[in-house]
């Protein structure tokens, strides 16, 4: 779909990007395309690399919310914090309060 990836040193770092769907685990509700870069398991959820929706992106810009919460049931899915090593402000995500939609346009059921 988009691949408009973010290519800069954390991608370097840490490899091939991909757009990750993130969907609240209690209700289902669309929260945001992120795109992680790298494998391994998704404990955060970098602002910079949020691609939409833009209500979300743009709120990040102005002042970052403390949480990020599902907009239809207001379940927390994560919590605004900097990932001290790289000195980056994420939302460090609540394990099991999301599911991912890995977005792969190959794979049709
Ligand atoms: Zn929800």
């Amino acid at each position: 779909m988009q691949d408009n990836f973010i290519y800069d040193q954390y991608t370097e770092s840490r490899g091939e990007p991909s757009m990750l769907k993130i969907l609240c685990s209690s209700c289902n509700e669309f929260l945001c395309d992120y795109q992680k870069d790298g494998p391994g398991p998704l404990l955060r959820c970098y602002c910079d690399r949020i691609h939409s929706p833009n209500d979300l992106k743009k709120a990040i810009q102005n002042s970052t919310p403390q949480l990020l919460c599902c907009r239809q049931c207001g379940q927390t899915i994560g919590e605004k914090g900097i990932y001290e090593k790289e000195q980056r402000l994420a939302f460090f995500l609540k394990e099991g309060s999301f599911v991912i939609a890995q977005e792969d346009p190959g794979t049709n059921h």
